[in-house]
């Protein structure tokens, strides 16, 4: 099927789309339109004018200010998956890229797509909730900043008004030595995860600093593990604290859909949150700083 009539607009700048928004009623904001023109030919979205931002460049950087690396919603994922500073300072986003879609997919679609697309499984809504990401937001009002925690009003439905552009998003960067893990539960490489976990982990003399768990797939947004995260402050980076680690994750209220039921994805969030926080430990020692890879150690 196609998608209905609409009247096309291809901006030059930031003000241009945010003018085109204001006075094009039923206008839906193109980006890399991996989800968006799949929607409009199959008719779930049905838009009078589609505002097209691929000719606004001032949405597309990726750059490091002030201890935070400040990322272009137009930045397409497959740029993100080569960049060199997210490579140095975030190598779990790349990680987790590998697993969004298709190399095909991810050369058109953005991180911005991706964050107002809100799909409760993607891998980079995923991240940003674990790097508590600041999105930066402007339209006829201004501009303003979310916090990622209050971004998702619900299923699919971030806090964005009809007439508002997410133009970035702004992440801190944890110092290292830290480790890092994203594993996920997928039916099939390139599908959406069935439940996907990111952390990070940050020790010193074998004991846990700091730690960020954040899951997708389980609810209508990202989860923090948040209670966990607390409890594994100041405990030995050692498999009884992943395993309690893990309980908590399995204590979760998880959806339940045709793909699998609710104790199943609470399974795999214990399973895969374990399994994520040991690697993340194994890459935070010292020693592994060398080579991403280490062995995963068993204490
Ligand atoms: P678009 O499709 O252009 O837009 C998506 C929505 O966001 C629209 O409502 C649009 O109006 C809005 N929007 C876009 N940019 C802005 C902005 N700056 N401000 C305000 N609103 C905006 N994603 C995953 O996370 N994991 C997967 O495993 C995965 N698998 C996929 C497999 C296939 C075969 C396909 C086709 C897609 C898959 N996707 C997956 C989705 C893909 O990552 C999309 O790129 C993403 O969901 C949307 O990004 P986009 O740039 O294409 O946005």
């Amino acid at each position: 099927m196609k998608s209905a009539p609409f009247a096309y607009h291809d901006p030059r700048t930031l003000d241009e789309a945010i003018g085109l928004l204001a006075t094009c009623q039923n206008s839906k904001l193109l980006a890399g339109g991996q989800s968006l023109v799949p929607m409009l030919n199959m008719r779930f979205v049905l838009a009078d004018h589609i505002i097209d931002l691929n000719r606004v460049p001032e949405l597309r950087f990726v750059r490091s200010a002030d201890d935070r690396i400040e990322i272009g919603a137009m930045t397409a994922q497959h740029q993100l998956e080569r960049d060199p500073l997210i490579a140095r300072e975030m190598p779990i986003m790349q990680d987790a890229l590998r697993h969004v879609g298709h190399l095909q997919t991810r050369s058109r679609g953005t991180i911005g797509g991706s964050l107002c697309h809100l799909d409760p499984a993607a891998e980079l809504v995923g991240i940003a909730s674990l790097y508590d990401a600041t999105l930066r937001i402007a339209g006829p009002q201004g501009r303003r900043d979310i916090v990622m925690s209050e971004w998702s009003l619900g299923y699919m439905m971030p806090a964005l008004a009809g007439d508002e552009i997410l133009t970035g998003l702004s992440m801190p960067i944890w110092p290292q030595p830290h480790g890092h893990a994203f594993l996920e539960f997928a039916r099939r490489h390139g599908d959406f995860a069935i439940v996907g976990v990111s952390c990070l982990l940050a020790l010193a003399d074998g004991k846990i600093m700091r730690a960020a768990i954040a899951l997708i797939g389980i609810a209508t947004a990202p989860v923090r593990l948040s209670s966990a995260e607390m409890a594994l402050i100041g405990e030995p980076a050692r498999d009884q604290s992943f395993r309690a680690a893990a309980n908590e994750a399995r204590k979760l209220v998880c959806l339940a859909d045709a793909h699998v039921s609710a104790e199943y994805r609470q399974h795999l969030a214990a399973v895969l949150t374990e399994r994520a926080l040991k690697l993340a430990a194994a890459r935070a020692q010292p020693s592994a700083q060398e080579g991403p890879n280490a062995a995963v150690h068993s204490t």
